[in-house]
């Protein structure tokens, strides 16, 4: 099996990408020789064949990591000096956005130019982000010992680094995992998800061009049960960190436990309420909780997919929420004007499916969407759907869907819909709208996850923390929480 192949990619003609493995900075195969397929989900296609990494592999990309850990990079090299080839990794990916957004969206589904625009650029501005971070963390000095003693603290990297990552967001997840552990001076042994590896395998040479030295990024493809658990279980990974669904985050989270008890952080699923009361301006409203229920085909760890209106606006609502399902941009991937593709798999595409059967048995009313998309033609569109009149004892409305299906309910006063939004075992997400200040202020207080949105959705931003309470996840990531993630503080205690 080769470690490179030749596709064809739209409007770039013949690209060589690579499928092998990542490490010590060269391309090889799998020790086993086996390989796994990927699919195109805009055609159902058989799209490239990748190396399965397995125990083996990840030995030799976690001693490759260990020995630059030891050696070229942590505390070997001044933080500014990690900040520059930070900075240089970032212009190299800048340079070939056309490029790698083009790759992203093949492999992904994605519009092209929300690739290439959204995907790329967060990914660009969260390097940055990390590498202008990298010199500005520092411990402090502890001196009220008197004449007696002196303490001080060190920030220090974590080690080596195994980082699990989904498909939603192939590249920008990679982002955000990779840029704090650069920054902090940790070496990173990446596995990228299993439907989407090939922006993180073209990351590579672009690290090796910036000069990031051999052995701090290896990345290696697989399947979760083999290469995922192999990374989890080692015995010489100081830390897990994942993005991915709450049972693979249990799964992680015992393998690391049962092995050298690594750190762990986790950022998992979903179920993110909007609430909107009377005083909100509907129509702007509407167009929030509609970007974020339908941006990435509803394939969003914060999608908007639990709504509830208050009931003397709960009709109009509904009305102008329809008007932006049908505005869609639903089209192909290859289409710069698309920004609603299909989903990532067949498997996801019947889920979801069944989720909306299941919504219509249970007495929900399917106001839009519902079904496949009719132009779908092989691939795994289902269209914006909006299901109405739910309540919480719905499946839909109480388990992660992960696809463009939103549900709605009503509700009469403030109390009402603190219980209900919070009436769910995830908390990463959540949106109010409304134009009373102190209202405001009381859900931010009262409403259970990381993230609260007040008359807008789905903003984040590299220098804001993300992540969840409940079963949404453990730690954060983005911001100074962020780096903090990748860091050990050390107590030095001198006697005077
Ligand atoms: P997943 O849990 O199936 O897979 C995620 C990654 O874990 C993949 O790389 C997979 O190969 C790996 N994996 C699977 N089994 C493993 C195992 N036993 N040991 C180690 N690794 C294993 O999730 P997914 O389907 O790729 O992504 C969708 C989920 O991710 C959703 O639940 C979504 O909400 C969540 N998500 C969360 C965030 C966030 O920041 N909170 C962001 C994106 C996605």
């Amino acid at each position: 099996m080769p470690t490179h192949a030749q596709i064809n990619v739209p409007k770039l003609g013949q690209v060589e990408v690579p499928t092998g493995l990542f490490i010590d900075n060269e391309w090889v195969e799998s020790s086993s020789k086996e390989t796994f397929p990927t699919i195109n989900p805009a055609t159902g296609k058989h799209f490239l064949e990748f190396s399965h990494a397995k125990q083996e592999d990840v030995n030799r990309a976690v001693k490759s990591s260990r020995k630059a850990f030891k050696t070229v990079w942590g505390n070997n090299v001044a933080a500014t000096e990690r900040a520059a080839l930070i900075h240089k990794f970032a212009d190299l990916i800048e340079r070939d956005a056309d490029k790698i957004g083009a790759l992203e969206s093949l492999n992904s589904g994605k519009g092209v130019r929300i690739a290439r625009e959204f995907d790329v650029g967060d990914s660009v501005a969260c390097l940055r982000y990390y590498a202008g971070l990298a010199d500005k963390s520092h411990g402090q000095t502890i001196n009220h010992f008197g004449n007696e003693k002196f303490v001080y603290t060190l920030h220090q990297p974590i080690g080596v680094c195994g980082q699990i990552i989904p498909w939603n967001y192939p590249l920008m997840m990679w982002a955000w995992k990779v840029g704090p552990a650069l920054a902090a001076g940790c070496t990173i042994v990446m596995k990228p998800s299993e439907l989407t590896p090939l922006t993180a395998l073209v990351m590579c040479d672009l690290a090796k061009e910036a000069g990031i030295p051999a052995g701090v990024i290896n990345t290696l493809p697989g399947l979760g049960s083999t290469t995922g658990d192999a990374i989890s279980r080692h015995m010489d990974i100081d830390k897990v960190a994942f993005t991915g669904s709450v049972a693979t985050g249990r799964k992680i989270s015992i393998a690391a436990a049962e092995s050298n008890l690594k750190k762990v952080t986790l950022e998992l699923g979903g179920k993110s309420p909007s609430m909107i009361f009377n005083s909100a301006d509907i129509e702007e409203a509407a167009s929030w909780v509609a970007m974020g229920i339908w941006f990435n085909s509803g394939q969003d760890c914060t999608a908007s997919s639990r709504l509830y209106v208050q009931e003397e606006i709960y009709d109009s609502f509904i009305h102008a929420l329809t008007a932006k399902a049908k505005a869609c941009a639903i089209g192909q991937p290859s289409d710069e004007f698309t920004s609603f593709g299909p989903l990532i798999s067949e498997t996801q595409r019947d889920k979801v499916l069944a989720y909306i059967e299941s919504g219509r048995s249970e007495g929900a009313r399917v106001i839009t969407g519902g079904q496949k998309w009719e132009k779908s033609n092989g691939g795994y569109w289902v269209e914006p759907t909006i299901l109405a009149d739910t309540n919480s004892s719905m499946k839909v409305v109480k388990e992660e869907i992960f696809g463009p299906v939103i549900s709605v309910s009503k509700f009469k006063t403030e109390e009402e819909v603190i219980d209900l939004a919070n009436d769910t075992t995830y908390g990463l997400g959540a949106a109010v709208f409304t134009n009373d200040a102190g209202q405001q202020t009381r859900l931010s207080q009262k409403i259970d996850a990381g993230t609260i949105w007040l008359n807008q959705y789905g903003i984040l931003h590299p220098s804001v923390p993300f992540g969840g309470f409940k079963h949404s996840g453990i730690g954060r990531e983005l911001g100074t929480y962020g780096l903090e993630a990748y860091q050990q503080v050390k107590a030095v205690h001198q006697n005077l």
